[in-house]
């Protein structure tokens, strides 16, 4: 019998702040699929892999970092949990309150959440209140609530979350057997860039690495406060994901990227969109923030500045069914067939 995949906590547990008396509250999250693409590695001249993080039990890689800020705040002694959330965070962080046996409380920001996440919020059967406020004010709240309630938060400012997510990149390593060349990632609270030049440098100083990768980040152009060097007071992108303004770990991210010779640059909609298509053409459904990483890759395939050969891994966020008005809107309409064999073949051209 093989044994299956335990959860990341279970799995790098010797590489996380946990003892023996921390009650583990997982639902086998990480151990999420690098799958290699031959139409980018082919397009690009590089070794391209695409590590789809929507494969996580609630569709986004916010499920590595939630196992951990979850578990911490029951062997703490936490009755309730609050976080602000566009959509991903809150739907993990109700499934593993849930899984703990916690009270979720979230805090949304009126209007822009993704129906697939609200659903899951919900039936997770966390207590969602919508905030009159953009998603930085509902954080502020949040940080308010927890200092001065008995409440945990659980937003990406919650250390444990950094600890989890930065997994994500010891599989990637585990996997190719050596770090990646080049680390692309989108970019909205600036959590996940963070925690992944974590996992790269905490390999790299145990001689389990010989080299760190360059890490890329991508924020959407309406959206992409660190590119400008000052915080956007109303950000605007299609992916909702990454539509922050301020984001909570700007200083480690810009950190991360000048400490590996990346950089953070921005993409537009338009490149996330058809980044997206292409990403579903390939078999991988992944959310519009997602693709914000392949975006990336592309505009830089088409600025000249990728080395050929190089390993190259775009992290997939979030899974697409998170979002799915982006996949419906624009397809063509269902040709009417009859119920015969031969005209259903004369349509497809058979
Ligand atoms: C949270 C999230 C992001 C942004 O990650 P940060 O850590 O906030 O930079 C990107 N994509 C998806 C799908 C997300 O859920």
């Amino acid at each position: 019998m093989r044994p299956q995949w335990r959860g990341v906590i279970e799995e790098y547990r010797d590489r996380l702040p946990v003892s023996a008396d921390t009650p583990v509250v997982t639902l086998c999250e990480g151990g999420t699929p690098l799958v290699r693409s031959e139409p980018l590695s082919a397009e690009t001249g590089c070794q391209v892999w695409l590590k789809y993080d929507g494969a996580n039990p609630t569709g986004s890689f916010k499920d590595r970092g939630m196992t951990l800020a979850i578990s911490k705040a029951l062997e703490e002694g936490a009755k309730a949990i609050v976080c602000a959330s566009t959509g991903n965070t809150s739907a993990s962080a109700a499934a593993y309150a849930a899984k703990a046996g916690l009270t979720c409380a979230v805090l949304v920001p009126k209007g822009k959440v993704a129906l697939g996440k609200m659903a899951q919020t919900l039936v997770h059967g966390a207590r969602v209140l919508e905030v009159d406020g953009n998603f930085d004010e509902s954080l502020e709240l949040a940080k308010d609530l927890a200092a001065h309630y008995p409440v945990t938060l659980v937003n990406s400012v919650n250390p444990y979350r950094l600890q989890g997510q930065k997994t994500a990149a010891f599989e990637i390593c585990d996997a190719l057997g050596r770090a990646p060349d080049m680390h692309l990632v989108p970019v909205g609270n600036a959590g996940n860039i963070s925690s992944h030049w974590m996992g790269y440098t905490e390999y790299l100083a145990d001689g389990v690495v010989a080299e760190p990768p360059q890490l890329f980040g991508f924020q959407a152009q309406g959206a992409a406060p660190i590119v400008r060097g000052a915080p956007v007071a109303n950000p605007q992108t299609i992916a909702t994901a990454i539509r922050i303004g301020n984001p909570a770990s700007w200083e480690k991210a810009v950190a991360a990227a000048r400490e590996s010779e990346g950089a953070i640059a921005a993409v537009t909609d338009r490149e996330i969109l058809a980044a997206y298509r292409r990403l579903a053409r390939e078999g991988l459904f992944a959310e519009p923030a997602s693709a914000a990483s392949v975006a990336g890759l592309i505009h830089m395939a088409s600025e000249g500045t990728l080395t050929r050969g190089a390993t190259v891994v775009c992290i997939l966020t979030g899974h697409g069914l998170k979002d799915p008005e982006w996949a419906i809107q624009g397809a063509a309409h269902p040709p009417a067939v009859p119920a015969e064999a031969g005209a259903v073949a004369a349509e497809l051209g058979l």
